[in-house]
């Protein structure tokens, strides 16, 4: 995922950092022959690059910034986008306007209901069966369906505080099995199993949370 250069920083050894606007640091080094970045040496150089987008890895692997909670402000912003992507979804399936706002409040309500019943897949997969009982003509489910849902999931994995939300993308998006989470979070293999139990419990509250006030 990219992301912009907001601001640099130096390490304990000295080598320049980028802060990127994720709050990830990167570090943007200068060691020639094999990384040729001689801007990032002087100041005037680093401010030449304020603003240029590298790529972060670090997000990709959903490493957490802090774990702190996430604020409320972000929660709600978190629930609308996941209410809008559910409403497109929909829409793209219903015949008509009536039919899709009937349509998404029975998905929510479907939602809702079975939030509980949520474990070890990716969230999408577990939306899109879901939402599909809920149409007038229940789809076949496509990869492109999943596609459109996976913003939806991922706005409700974003609710979870930083370290719990990590274990979800490790092993649901990147494919970790519990024993690679554990070493690659260096925890015992039972602390990392309960971690990830920890983090489905959350999303699962996620989702009756965000039904609940989305209905
Ligand atoms: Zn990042």
């Amino acid at each position: 995922m990219e992301q912009k250069i907001i601001g640099f920083d130096q390490d304990e050894l000295g080598d320049w950092r980028a802060i990127l606007a994720c709050g990830h640091r990167q570090h943007v080094r200068h060691d020639p022959p094999f990384v040729n970045r001689p801007w990032v040496l002087t100041e005037d150089g680093r401010r030449r690059f304020l603003g240029a987008p590298l790529e972060c890895v670090k997000c990709d692997d959903g490493e957490p910034v802090g774990d702190g909670v996430v604020s409320a402000a972000a929660l709600e912003a978190a629930y609308a986008r996941f209410a809008a992507e559910l409403d497109g979804y929909i829409r793209r399936r219903a015949p008509d306007e009536a039919a899709a706002a009937n349509a998404l409040r029975r998905a929510l309500v479907a939602i809702d209901a079975a939030a509980d019943t949520y474990e070890s897949a990716r969230l999408e997969e577990w939306l899109a069966t879901r939402i599909d009982a809920t149409l007038p003509e229940s789809p076949a489910q496509s990869a492109d369906g999943l596609t459109e849902l996976a913003a939806a999931a991922r706005a409700l994995v974003d609710c979870l505080p930083g370290l719990h939300r990590q274990a979800i993308i490790l092993t649901d998006y990147r494919g970790l099995s519990e024993r690679e989470l554990a070493a690659r979070l260096d925890l015992p293999l039972d602390a990392a199993a309960a971690r990830l139990s920890a983090a489905r419990r959350m999303l699962a509250e996620a989702l009756h949370d965000c039904c609940d006030t989305l209905l």
